[in-house]
Formats: C-alpha cells, sequence, structure tokens
C-alpha cells in the first residue's frame, strides 16, 4: 500500500538527504503561498531559505485570472519575491498553446482580463471579455441572438460573468469540428479566505463541455503542458524536482505525470482526511492522489531546513 509521509516523521538525516535530492522546487500558488490576499505564514521564509540553497523555483499556477507582469506585483505586495521567468500560469500557456499551433483566426474568449492581456501580448484576435448578460425573458429571442460566428477557437478561464448567451456562443462555435476548444484548468473549486465554497474554473468548463458535447484541451495540472512549456526555457530534471499543491487531483497527479516527487500541504483545498481515504481507497485512481510527502502548512518545512545547519 502506497503511503504518505509528513516531512516532520522524518529524521535530520532524512530531511538532508532529501534536500540534497532536490534541485528544482515548482510550486503551486494558491492554497499553498497564499488565499486570495492573505499570504499563508511561513510559506515565503521557506521559499526564500530554499532559493539560498540553490535551488531553483518555479511557481506553476492553474490560475487563468493574471498576466505574468500581474503575478509578479501580487507576489511581492505578499512579500514574496518572483520574477516573471519563475512564473508559469496558465494565461500564458494558453496563448504559447495557440502560437505553436499556428492559430491566426479569431478567438472567443469566456475568460478574465489576464487571459485576455495575454492573449493580445501573442497577438492572437479574441472577443468576449467582460459582461454579457440576459436582455429578456423571450426564450426565442435569446435562443436566436445574431452574433458573428467566424471563430476558430474557444477559450474557456475563470470568468465572474459566466453568463446563459456566453454559453450559447460558445455551443455554438465549438458545433464546427474545426474550431479548436482550449480551457485553462478544471479545478472545481478555489480555495478562497472565506467559509464559502468557490465555484472554480472547472464547472464553467464542465458547462462548455455539456452544451458543446466536445472535451476541451486542458492545459493546466494535471496536464504536462504546463511542464513541457517550463521545461523548453529551462532544463529540469523531473527526478530532481519537487512539486508542492494543495489540490491532489491538480497539482500531485501533475507532479506524478512528469515523474517528480510530490508534497501536499493542508493549507487548501485537500485534508489529511482526504489522504488517509484515498490511503485505504479500493479505487485505482485514487491511488494516484497519494502525495510522497504531506505537511500542515508549507511553513512548518522551516525548521526542518533550519535544523540542518544547527
Ligand atoms: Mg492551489
Amino acid at each position: 500500500m502506497s503511503l504518505a509521509r509528513s516531512l516532520k516523521t522524518l529524521s535530520k538525516e532524512e530531511i538532508r538527504a532529501f534536500v540534497a535530492s532536490i534541485d528544482y522546487v515548482l510550486t503551486d500558488c494558491d492554497g499553498v503561498l497564499w488565499k486570495e490576499l492573505t499570504p499563508i505564514d511561513g510559506s515565503a521564509k521557506v521559499l526564500s531559505l530554499l532559493k539560498s540553497m540553490g535551488k531553483k523555483v518555479f511557481y506553476v499556477t492553474n490560475n487563468s485570472t493574471k498576466t505574468r507582469e500581474e503575478y509578479v506585483s501580487k507576489f511581492e505586495k505578499l512579500g514574496f519575491s518572483a520574477s516573471k521567468e519563475e512564473i508559469v500560469g496558465t494565461a500564458r500557456i494558453v496563448a504559447t498553446y495557440l502560437k505553436d499551433k499556428n492559430f491566426t483566426g479569431k478567438a472567443y474568449l469566456i475568460g478574465s482580463k489576464g487571459l485576455g492581456n495575454e492573449l493580445s501580448a501573442a497577438g492572437i484576435d479574441f472577443f468576449g471579455l467582460g459582461p454579457d448578460p440576459v436582455q429578456t425573458d423571450n426564450l426565442p429571442e435569446v435562443f436566436d441572438a445574431k452574433f458573428e460566428k467566424d471563430v476558430s477557437a474557444v477559450v474557456v478561464g475563470f470568468d465572474l460573468h459566466i453568463s446563459y448567451p456566453k454559453l450559447l456562443k460558445a455551443a455554438t462555435f465549438l458545433s464546427n469540428p474545426k474550431c479548436l476548444f482550449v480551457a485553462t484548468n478544471t479545478d472545481e473549486v478555489f480555495p478562497a479566505a472565506c467559509d464559502n465554497t468557490v465555484p472554480g474554473t472547472g464547472t464553467l468548463v464542465a458547462a462548455v463541455e455539456t452544451c458543446s458535447q466536445r472535451k476541451a484541451q486542458i492545459i493546466g495540472k494535471p496536464s504536462t503542458l504546463m511542464f513541457s512549456a517550463l521545461a523548453k526555457e529551462h532544463n529540469i530534471d523531473p527526478k530532481r524536482a519537487i512539486m508542492i499543491g494543495d489540490r491532489a487531483k491538480s497539482d500531485i497527479l501533475f507532479g506524478k505525470n512528469v515523474g517528480m516527487t510530490t508534497l501536499l500541504v493542508y493549507t487548501g483545498v485537500n485534508s489529511k482526511e482526504d489522504v488517509e481515504m484515498w490511503q485505504t481507497s479500493l479505487d485505482p485512481s485514487d491511488k494516484l492522489l497519494i502525495p510522497d510527502y504531506t505537511l500542515d502548512s508549507l511553513g512548518d518545512l522551516l525548521p526542518l531546513l533550519e535544523n540542518l545547519t544547527k
């Protein structure tokens, strides 16, 4: 039976060997480094200590609401230091994915400004940003809305303004089998700082997949596309890399798909109880979610690392 080990149960020598085995640290952001605008205690210190030990840190996020430039300012504001080159977000990877496909047509975007800005920066023509509310309760009028149909890709990311007219347009464009269907991620919920259950991008992707009766090409974790994009610019050996995340279905599965060591922290989506359940589950797909290591919080790594220098 595959069992996750808490890093806290490792001896000093095992921690030393663990740290020595890693050159690259890939970490998720929401639920590991912060929750919305609240930094998670100790995460910034752990990452700067790892950097001072010579480890290369990359931030790999499924969140599509920001450009890399916007992320750099968020990192700074919350006490982290990161450069544009260290950030891999789905907004940019969607844009590079379309560029790599030599995409020249017009894209319909269900998404937010950050994703739109990355598409623009890549020279991709798109429309659809912002509210598109239902204007009438007269169903035939809603169903028979007139809109341009010369669309070669539908891109779905997080969109606060999701609406029936947007779904109608996406489904109509996707009825053309040549129209590409790309989505940032399938995260069900967003690790928010409040008590509410906050629907994530996966909710929107599922809605578009349902009405178009097609499956989207998913760009974000657990797809390995995020790693390929990073590996194009940095020569990362997955065997010497660790993936840190709070959501096993995206982060841990991504780490395993790429062949990295994995660490699940309990400050976001998944809990210790989830890991215990997967460990005893008979469903083979649950086994894929079990991380190599766990910690209550990334900050818990700080005393373990500091202890090595004593
Ligand atoms: Mg997360």
